[in-house]
């Protein structure tokens, strides 16, 4: 194993040994751009470095100071001399850039000899001793862990005393005492004399880097942005010549962006320093001046620059992130990575690119990650106007968007103000069904319990509505009208403002942005919907869903859920009639009613589908669901406030008791209730041939399917096909066309995977529901795993990502795999598709494409990321 590489010789295609930083500096080396000299340290001596309890490896020194000397020559300077000192970098680099969150020292090499040489020999004592104060500084800090403050504060006095208000208006005295009382610090700190030899210095450098990787910033970084060992393991170090920004008023150092990161304009962009140092820019020490001032300010550097940005850009074929210094009019770059740029910005800039032939259509694709396309999909927070405003609370953002309104925390209230076109933002502890109306007419929803999967999430998630559940600092007063967090008071009626793509709660209206659906964003749509396999279909339960479905794209509805055509408010009522019917006449006379409803339901969606096919499952919760939970329902009987009538709400308590479950998941539900109240499903299945019948009739091209769920065994489905023949042939008959209504199953259960061979004789499609199967093939329920130990799953390195966020490939996904292959054994251009949560998560999208699934159905506010994504796991496959 080689532990160094100079930039000349490094392979800088292999980021993960070198790191981003020193693969970047080999490169622009290798491009003859001016880069000063320099090698790197791989990650895997800092992986060793940790193998070894900290301890640098035996021979690390010796090829340290080789490379040293190798330096020496290319520059003419000399290491540790008092005449021409050779002052070098210690950078942190590892193979994702983490911006700030380790650790670099510069002006490594001076001590009480070698500043005298350097004000020698550039005839400037005053930038000498600048140096010589910020390195001592920067390696007090990054080696010794002295607290920044104390060496601000002898700055600031020594400012103070000499009348100045900027560094770089200090004198050369005031330096040398500043160095003094540095030294100082340290030697209080440590009780050691500050080491003078550069060797020693380098040594400690390249342990405090090694170190900061493993530095509590650096880890809970990590963590926060997925930054997983085999993306990146190990920091490498880059050790390289200063160049000197604070050599006077023909110095600065600076950053740019190729293009606008905000917008992507075609516009380099950034700021820059004059006489200072890297760490000023970064550190906001003196505020930059922007960019283009460098083209009056020294035009012929600005020129260099420009001609860089270009060469860089067209040879990374990315926009660039850019580190520059100007030494006394001498041009060098010490840095460049692809520059992060938001959603809007990627979007814009993969067209203009190729527009340019600087990349092509896939690579335009596949630069995009999908996940980061949400954020144009939805209402966003104006970020220019978030200062005005107060931040009461957060909690966990389970749907994203902002939104605001007045707060109300009465579910009737909420349904009434809305009606009358008040804007609410309907406040709750937790939601039930019984409350969905009142989610119809928020503009978004806040709760104090509950976390991603709770009802309120899921819901919201499915309505495109902004939502934020497990809110714990928000104490709610539903008597009072109230609710409390950090000592802000939010009465009913006081405006608020949530973000659900963060979680935070503000106090006020915050004005928002809508999303933004651009031109250069639906030719990014167009060229992802050309290169993609797999279909997209949406999870979309209403017509307006369905509607915008088709407007980002979707190419059918693969799980359209009847329940949620019951939770409009002038449904939940009689669905709930439906429920407390004692007798089956009594229960089928509602059923008729509630049967008209969906018929005009499906006439609505299927239409707004034209040309696509439309998946409807039938009735799939427990009937409990409907209902008010007991605990409630005795509050309400016990201090009986609201006069109903105590009879009436008894008799609901009963029933509720009746279909209280042990375990909901696993209980009366799905096909189950369909075997044992048959009058509901085939009141489903009527609805849908009604439906169809009609339209048919007036030649409308539609493609409905009936979908089971909860399907465990051949017989439980051929039971309820027997329904859907009798009903079939009695709609054709009574309606006298041929109806065409494909029959299928979900895959949820672990019973369906396994004897896919046997229900694929009846089925005509199969759709996964992986959510559920996820629950079955961990035996872990949701609600339970996600609020109590899956976080901790996670800390513990347990799991890398949540089985419920992202298909778990080694279960889950192999127990699909036998399922798939199962059925296509028997029909071989079956149609299997998946409709979990999981359809708009871009990695699941990435096996349903290897595992040659049909289609995903995602939220409608999820298709464009999928489609993108769908695109990308094509592209990658070739
Ligand atoms: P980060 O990863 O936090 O950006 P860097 O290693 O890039 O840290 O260093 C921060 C800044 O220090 C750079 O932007 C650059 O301005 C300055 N710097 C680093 N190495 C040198 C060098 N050899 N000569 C001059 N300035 C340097
Ligand atoms: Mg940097
Ligand atoms: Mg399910």
């Amino acid at each position: 194993m080689k532990a160094t590489y100079a930039f000349e010789d490094a392979n800088s295609k292999n980021r993960v040994l070198l790191g981003g930083k020193g693969a970047g500096l080999s490169e622009m080396t290798k491009l003859k751009l001016p880069v000063p000299p320099g090698f790197t340290i791989t990650t895997e001596v800092c992986n060793k470095y940790y193998e070894n309890r900290k301890q640098l490896p035996k021979n690390l020194m010796s090829e340290v100071i080789k490379n040293i000397s190798k330096i020496e020559k290319k520059t003419g300077k000399k290491w540790n001399s008092g005449d021409n000192p050779l002052l070098v970098s210690v950078r942190s680099g590892a193979a994702i850039s983490m911006p700030g969150m380790m650790d670099t020292i510069l002006n490594l090499g001076l001590n009480d000899q070698t500043v005298l040489g350097l004000a020698k020999i550039t005839n400037n004592p005053r930038f000498a001793w600048d140096s010589y104060r910020r390195f001592i500084q920067l390696f007090g800090k990054v080696v010794f862990g002295v607290n920044d403050e104390k060496f601000d504060s002898v700055l600031k006095m020594s400012k103070k005393k000499q009348g100045v208000a900027d560094d770089s208006k200090l004198n050369v005295d005031s330096l040398k005492k500043i160095v003094a009382k540095y030294k100082k610090i340290c030697e209080d700190h440590t009780k050691q004399k500050f080491p003078t030899a550069p060797n020693e210095q380098v040594q400690l450098a390249i342990d405090a880097v090694f170190r900061s990787w493993m530095g509590e910033r650096a880890v809970i970084y990590r963590e926060k942005n997925n930054i997983t060992k085999d993306i990146a393991n190990g920091t490498a170090v880059n050790i390289q010549t200063m160049v000197f920004g604070n050599m006077g008023n023909d110095s600065a150092t600076g950053v740019v962006f190729t293009r606008n990161g905000h917008n992507g304009i075609k516009e380099i962009e950034g700021e820059y320093l004059v006489n200072a140092q890297g760490e000023d820019v970064v550190a906001g020490v003196r505020t930059g001046k922007d960019i283009p001032k460098l083209q009056k300010e020294m035009p012929k550097s600005y020129k260099e620059l420009f001609i860089t940005c270009k060469k860089l850009e067209k040879h990374f074929k990315e926009p660039q992130d850019i580190e520059f210094t100007i030494e006394q009019g001498k041009f060098y770059l010490l840095q460049t990575r692809t520059a992060k740029m938001s959603a809007f910005a990627l979007i814009k800039t993969s067209v203009d690119m190729v527009k340019e032939k600087l990349i092509d259509k896939n690579r335009a694709l596949s630069r995009i990650p999908a996940q980061q396309l949400e954020a144009l999909l939805h209402n966003t927070i104006d970020q220019s106007k978030i200062k005005d405003f107060k931040q009461v609370a957060k909690g966990i953002a389970a749907s994203p968007g902002a939104a605001s309104g007045v707060a109300v925390f009465d579910v009737k209230k909420a349904i009434t103000m809305g009606e009358n076109n008040t804007k609410v933002i309907l406040i709750r502890i937790e939601t039930k069904p019984e409350d969905v109306p009142a989610f119809f007419s928020s503009e978004g929803i806040l709760t104090s319990l509950g976390g991603k999967s709770s009802h309120a999430a899921i819901v919201s998630r499915g309505m495109g509505k902004p939502c934020i559940v497990g809110c714990s600092e928000l104490k709610v007063d539903y008597e009072k009208r109230k609710c409390i967090a950090n000592g802000v008071t939010i009465l009913e009626g006081d405006a608020i403002t949530i973000d659900g793509s963060t979680g935070t709660v503000y106090a006020g209206i915050i004005p928002t942005v809508a999303p933004q659906v651009t031109k250069d964003f639906k030719t990014i749509l167009t060229w992802a919907q050309k290169t993609k396999r797999l279909g997209i279909r949406a999870n979309a339960d209403t017509p307006d869903a369905a509607k915008l479905a088709r407007k980002y794209g979707a190419e059918g509805i693969g799980l359209c859920r009847t329940e949620r055509m019951f939770n409009a408010d002038d449904r939940l009522a009689i669905f709930v009639d439906m429920i407390m019917a004692k007798k089956i006449n009594q229960r089928k006379n509602i059923l008729k009613k509630l049967g008209m409803l969906q018929k005009s339901d499906f006439i609505k969606i299927l239409k707004a589908m034209e040309g696509y096919k439309v998946t409807i499952r039938l009735l799939d919760p427990p009937l409990n669901e409907f209902l008010p939970n007991p605990e409630e329902l005795i509050d309400k009987i016990y201090k009986n406030k609201n006069n109903e009538k105590l009879s009436d709400l008894k008799k609901v308590l009963e029933r509720a008791k009746e279909l209280a479950e042990v375990n909901p998941m696993m209980g009366h539900r799905g096909v189950r209730l369909g075997i044992t109240y048959p009058e509901i499903y085939e009141m489903q299945i009527r609805a849908v041939f009604e439906a169809t019948a009609e339209l048919v009739k007036k030649k409308a091209n539609i493609k409905p399917q009936i979908m089971i769920p909860q399907i465990s065994s051949i017989s439980e489905l051929n039971h309820i096909k027997k329904i859907y023949d009798v009903i079939k042939s009695e709609m054709e008959k009574k309606h006298k066309v041929k109806l065409e209504i494909n029959f299928g199953t979900m895959l949820e259960v672990v019973r369906a995977c396994l004897t896919s061979d046997e229900l694929v004789k009846t089925a005509e499609f199969f759709s996964f529901g992986t959510n559920d199967l996820t629950q079955a093939v961990f035996s872990f329920s949701r609600e339970d795993a996600e609020g109590k130990f899956l976080p901790e799953y996670m800390e513990k390195d347990l799991l890398e990502t949540s089985p419920f966020q992202s298909i778990d490939k080694n279960g889950v996904g192999d127990l699909m795999k036998i399922a798939i292959s199962q059925g296509r054994a028997h029909k071989k251009d079956l149609e299997i598709g998946i409709c979990g949560e999981h359809g708009g998560d871009p990695n699941s999208i990435k096996f349903c494409h290897s595992a040659n699934i049909s289609y995903v159905s995602a939220s409608p506010h999820r298709i464009p990321i999928a489609i993108v994504a769908a695109a990308q796991a094509a592209i990658n496959q070739k």
